[in-house]
């Protein structure tokens, strides 16, 4: 086959690959059609693989065959035995991975060139990508390691603040931006010196710039992580000359982006405030009270008996779950009981906060996976203002998401953002274990009101006993 053949024929499949990654990454923007739309980029990227496996460049297979079992091994283990709240840390290594391949593609194609192995058609421009894939990879990769420690809890989620830190990160910021001017300007003794300087100093920045940042922002830093993998990685397929890794990169870059944006929307944060301001330091002196300035009331607990008899009375139910649900995976049973109390002639809705749990869309995903019809599931904006009229509203394992405080307390931490307002109903059920605090750390005035009671236990198992209650009137 000649050689313009096999470059029309592999470019021909990256467009193909690349058409099934947008068609992929749209079907999973609902729910109905995410499974089909995760194996249409699936056969996309499979596409990808082989055509570049038959690639002219190619030169050894063998280690690529080593890769392609260790990673098969690795990944299938990990598909089966990650728990989905264990879900944001395993994104964190998988974005810290892509960062960590991206810098050792540029830094591999650095070495190539310098030793004269392959003279690239334009130098200028082939050095400001291998710059921009080694600083993103290597900023990404120990950032993602940091966001993962953080979140395994192997180091404390408290942001790690001192004096001049804002000074010292400028610092490197410069001595980077140098060594990368340095390094594409620069004759090939130059450049060995900066791309040493800027390799290190990209993999302390990943660090220091995630060491300020408190363990309730890790899924927004790891959403930023996921699009700064998808940059690095889309600079690398520039390095290299490869179509379908900038493609591929872009999208992730984009859609990492988008994410971000998402999430700081539905926390009422700039970006800005989320990477610098240290949230949940410490708190601020009457953070958490009400408006008068102190949590006040008192924690009345219910039996699952009682909680019975609160529900079959119920004609409108509102369930909001949270992050609690997903630790004591008590989504089927949350399915059964709306279903229960639908055959009691109540209506159920089910309000979802974007922000409830540890990852966007963790809500929704446990829901769907328990087959909770998509028709009950409301957004935080339909739900809110028909709060009043609603019965009940049973909180699973909610806390910040409800914090009345977000609303009403200008000290607070969390001023600012949206929140299911659960307080709103005229009886508020909450289902936790006992007196933990949400994620970001404060106290909630919602399980001190006097429309609340406290449902204590294992949300999983409260909701079997309430269940049983409706099971033994329907037997009885
Ligand atoms: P949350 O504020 O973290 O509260 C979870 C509650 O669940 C705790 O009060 C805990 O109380 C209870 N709980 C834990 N295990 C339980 C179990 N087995 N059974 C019953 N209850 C249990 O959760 P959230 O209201 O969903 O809020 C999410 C937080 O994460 C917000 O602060 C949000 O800003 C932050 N965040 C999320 C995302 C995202 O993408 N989802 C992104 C950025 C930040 P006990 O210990 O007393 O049981």
């Amino acid at each position: 086959m000649s050689h313009e053949l096999r470059e029309i024929l592999i470019n021909s499949a990256y467009i193909v690959a690349s058409i099934l990654f947008i068609l992929g990454l749209k079907m999973l923007g609902r729910q109905a059609t995410a499974r089909r739309g995760n194996l249409i980029s699936g056969i996309g990227m499979l596409i990808a693989i082989v055509v570049t496996l038959l690639d002219r460049h190619v030169i050894d297979y063998t280690w690529i065959a080593v890769g392609l079992v260790a990673g098969t091994i690795i990944g299938f283990a990990c598909a089966r035995l990650v728990k989905m709240t264990s879900m944001p840390e395993m994104v964190a290594l998988l974005n810290g991975f892509g960062g960590l391949a991206s810098l050792i593609v540029g830094g591999a194609e650095f070495f190539r060139i310098h030793a004269g192995t392959i003279v690239p058609a334009h130098p200028l421009f082939t050095a400001g990508a291998i710059f921009l894939a080694v600083l993103i990879g290597g900023i990404t990769f120990t950032g993602s390691i940091y966001a993962f420690c953080k979140l395994a809890e192997l180091l404390s989620g408290r942001p790690i603040l001192f004096g001049g830190q804002h000074l010292v990160n400028g610092f490197l910021v410069l001595v980077t931006l140098a060594s990368g001017v340095a390094f594409v300007a620069g004759d090939p003794s130059v450049q060995l010196l900066a791309v040493g300087g800027f390799t290190v100093v990209a993999l302390i920045l990943g660090w220091t710039l995630v060491m300020p940042i408190g363990g309730g922002d890790m899924p927004v830093v790891i959403s930023m992580l996921n699009s700064l993998s998808g940059i690095a990685a889309c600079a690398a397929g520039f390095v290299i000359g490869n179509n379908v890794l900038v493609v591929a990169g872009c999208l992730v870059g984009t859609s990492g982006v988008i994410l971000t944006a998402i999430m700081c929307k539905a926390m009422n944060r700039s970006l800005a405030n989320v990477l610098f301001s240290g949230f949940g330091a410490a708190p601020k002196p009457g953070a958490a009270a009400d408006a008068s300035g102190a949590i006040q009331g008192e924690l009345k607990p219910i039996s699952a008996e009682d909680t019975f008899a609160v529900l079959e009375a119920a004609r409108q139910v509102v369930i909001i779950p949270g992050y609690g649900m997903a630790v004591s995976q008590a989504q089927h049973v949350v399915r059964e009981l709306g279903e229960m109390l639908e055959s009691h002639g109540a209506e159920v809705r089910f309000a979802i906060h974007p922000v409830a749990g540890r990852m966007p869309g963790h809500m929704n995903v446990l829901l769907a996976e328990a087959s909770v019809p998509y028709e009950q599931l409301v957004e935080m904006d339909a739900i809110n203002p028909v709060m009043p009229t609603m019965d009940v509203a049973i909180v699973i394992g909610a806390n910040d998401v409800v914090n009345p405080a977000a609303a009403r307390d200008k000290s607070s931490p969390i001023y600012g953002m949206p929140i299911i307002k659960a307080h709103e109903a005229r009886t508020v059920i909450c289902l936790k274990r006992g007196k933990g605090t949400g994620f970001s750390g404060l106290e909630n005035q919602l399980f001190l009101m006097p429309n609340t009671r406290m449902l204590y236990g294992d949300a999983k198992g409260s909701l079997q006993s309430v269940v049983a209650e409706f099971k033994s009137l329907a037997a009885g």
